[in-house]
């Protein structure tokens, strides 16, 4: 095996295009798991951890959007100064893995591995991220919602690298909550995630492990902003949030499988969206409540 140690997006850019076949690592939290249990042989590898580009992130207050580098670690996502930004993604780090796994695994790992079950994706597609994705000769910007394809299929090209991701910086409740075995070191059995975006007035939910790919509740959404207003600090009734979940499982489609029947599943995405609406009534749409 060839370990090629790129220290900069280019160096790893241009490692990608001669060695076409060569897997990228950044955690290795997903991908030495597949190494290990010899489901996936790989000949060259690409370590990104010394691209410390990959690493950072940056708050664009003009643009209200916060850029994290697709090597950021959990470890970061979880704490201030970034959690104060995205509440949302941070609560979806806190619940991966152990602290260990927190420390090596990133948000780029969960997307190019794009597991329907990946703790952050819900989380980015709620928030209508942008992936940024660079090869040797080109970059592109892909909505989330084009990114993601099937089951551990996305619209990364083999000859790129996902550079980024950018989130809105929203004003309004966000929370996840994800449903498994046991409360730690657990993949989820469902997971959802929802966002109040109180200047637009729009609720948006997202969940994960119901489907292929992580998918919106557009019907219930739409069905939320038809009867009830969403601007400002609304308040959800119980009657109301109760019928919002039972929408949004409506709209999932859960298998069975060795984590979970389809049945259950469908059940749990109807329980943690009413909670989430719950949560998110009467909150303020200000920062300082956003911790
Ligand atoms: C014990 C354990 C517990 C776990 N618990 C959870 C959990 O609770 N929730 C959860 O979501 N996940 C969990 N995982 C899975 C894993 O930690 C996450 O998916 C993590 O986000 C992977 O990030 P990584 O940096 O380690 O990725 P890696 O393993 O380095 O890479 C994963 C895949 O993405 C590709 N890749 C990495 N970086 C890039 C890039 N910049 N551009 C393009 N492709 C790239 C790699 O080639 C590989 O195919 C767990 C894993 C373990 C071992």
């Amino acid at each position: 095996m060839t370990v090629i140690n790129a220290r900069s997006v280019d160096e790893a850019l241009t490692a990608l295009r001669d060695h076409p076949r060569a897997r990228l690592l950044q955690g290795g939290t997903d991908l030495m798991v597949e190494v290990n249990l010899q489901r996936t042989s790989v000949q060259d590898v690409i370590a990104l951890r010394q691209v410390s580009e990959l690493r950072r992130w940056h708050v664009d207050e003009q643009s209200r959007a916060v850029r994290i580098g697709a090597g950021v670690p959990y470890a970061e996502l979880e704490r201030n100064p970034l959690a104060l930004h995205l509440p949302a993604l941070a609560q979806a780090a806190r619940t991966v893995g152990s602290p260990q796994i927190r420390a090596a695994g990133s948000l780029g790992g969960n997307l190019g591995t794009c597991s329907p079950a990946g703790d952050g994706l819900p989380v980015l597609s709620a928030m209508d991220a942008v992936v940024h994705l660079r090869s040797a000769t080109d970059s592109r910007d892909v909505s989330i919602h084009d990114f993601m394809l099937g089951v551990k299929r996305s619209a990364r090209r083999p000859d790129e690298l996902i550079v980024a991701v950018t989130l809105p910086l929203l004003d309004g409740f966000q929370g996840y909550a994800k449903v498994g075995t046991r409360n730690a070191m657990v993949i989820s059995v469902a997971s959802a995630c929802l966002i109040h975006d109180a200047s637009e007035g729009s609720i948006r939910l997202a969940y994960g492990a119901v489907a292929p790919t992580v998918v919106r509740a557009r019907n219930a959404e739409r069905w939320l902003a038809a009867n009830a207003p969403l601007r400002g600090r609304p308040v959800f009734d119980r009657a109301l949030a109760s019928e919002f979940g039972r929408r949004a499982a409506e709209e999932c489609a859960p298998i069975d499988d060795h984590r979970s029947t389809a049945r259950y599943r469908r059940h749990a995405v109807a329980v943690l969206a009413e909670r989430l609406l719950l949560q998110a009534s009467g909150y303020g749409a200000s920062r300082e409540h956003t911790t």
